[in-house]
């Protein structure tokens, strides 16, 4: 896109997020999502999908050679052990992954998932080379009440590694009641959230702040994903419901060629 506001130097990310949402009959999905980006599709984006772990090592051999890395949806924070049901930044790794979200909303109210929490896996993801998109967000009660900017902060604050970095870390802004509703922020409190997430990085990883990309995610479609795109300091899309269907998702992704 050519009027852009975003700095130049961060390459855009488009990141899909499939929940607990496909089988092996949907591998093909990815697939067209592989031969699209191939056909440079997302233009200068960078794509992630993140499928359910019991996909990701099937994913990873179609994505072989394609613009398109994998990633986990959560991970233990410990690198192997007796927790059942667990998987590791390790094994998400070893499977094929490249990233993992963290943090976000579902996990952290359906699983009691706070912010040390995040932070404990975060640095799990480090030590096992992936990076990490660190998701944060208010609920509509909060926005209401006026406390959307210090909710946000407290997360950042909490679940975000002082030895982060832009290799290792993205920030997705996912205001709660923006995802799956079809709502979404009006785009001037959009540019004011990740205004203020901009300068709580710099705060807290001191001449990193510029570097780090923030996401937005809620609802993203491909009639919205333009506009929303276009927002200063947006650096590419959180994609939960759209992500699901390599149309729509190329749709969004291809605001950036
Ligand atoms: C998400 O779950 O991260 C998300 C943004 O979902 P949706 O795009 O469906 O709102």
């Amino acid at each position: 896109m050519r009027d852009r506001q975003v700095s130049p130097r961060l390459r855009p990310l488009v990141a899909g997020n499939w929940k607990m949402n496909g089988l092996r009959k949907n591998l093909p999905e990815i697939a067209k999502i592989c031969a699209a980006a191939a056909e440079g599709g997302a233009g200068e984006a960078e794509l992630v999908i993140c499928p359910p772990a019991t996909m990701i090592m099937a994913a990873a051999s179609i994505c072989e050679g394609a613009p398109v890395a994998l990633g986990g949806q959560h991970c233990h924070a410990e690198p192997s052990g007796p927790f059942t049901g667990d998987i590791s930044a390790e094994m998400l790794k070893d499977a094929g992954a490249k990233y993992v979200i963290l943090g976000h909303s579902e996990r952290r109210s359906g699983h009691n998932e706070g912010n040390e929490a995040v932070r404990e896996k975060a640095v799990a993801a480090f030590r096992a080379g992936l990076t990490a998109i660190v998701c944060v967000g208010e609920t509509k009660a909060e926005r209401e009440a006026g406390e959307a900017l210090p909710v946000v902060g407290a997360q950042l604050a909490g679940s975000i590694p002082l030895n982060s970095s832009s290799e290792t870390l993205v920030i997705a802004y996912e205001p709660v009641w923006a995802i799956g509703t079809g709502l979404t922020p009006t785009t001037h409190d959009i540019a004011e959230m990740h205004r203020f997430i901009r300068g709580q990085i710099h705060e807290h990883l001191p001449g990193r702040g510029d570097a780090i990309r923030i996401l937005y995610g809620g609802s993203v479609k491909p009639g919205n994903a333009g506009e929303l795109m276009r927002v200063e300091n947006v650096d590419g899309a959180l994609v939960g419901g759209a992500s699901l269907t390599s149309d729509d998702f190329m749709a969004i992704a291809g605001v950036y060629r």
